[in-house]
């Protein structure tokens, strides 16, 4: 979900309202944090998809998982 448009992905996160990415109904932005780090994979048990956030290396491991729910995919453009 890289945007080939942008070498360093921000550290933005889109969360409106008093939504925080922990939430299940949180809005899945491909560009902003931690989407525009994640892969998206499919479980080799059950075909579900899910994004995987990528750790780009680094003193600090942060791993997270999340099942790919089509209906919350919301293209937000970057803020300026
Ligand atoms: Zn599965």
């Amino acid at each position: 979900m890289l945007p080939e448009d942008d070498p360093e992905p921000t550290f933005a996160e889109y969360l409106p309202g008093k939504i925080d990415y922990w939430s299940a109904d949180a809005p899945v932005a491909p560009r902003y944090f931690p989407y525009n780090r994640c892969g998206v994979w499919e479980c080799s048990s059950c075909g579900r998809l899910y994004l995987r956030y990528t750790e780009g290396g680094g003193y600090f491991v942060d791993r997270r998982i999340r099942v790919l729910r089509a209906s919350l995919i919301e293209d937000v453009p970057l803020a300026a």
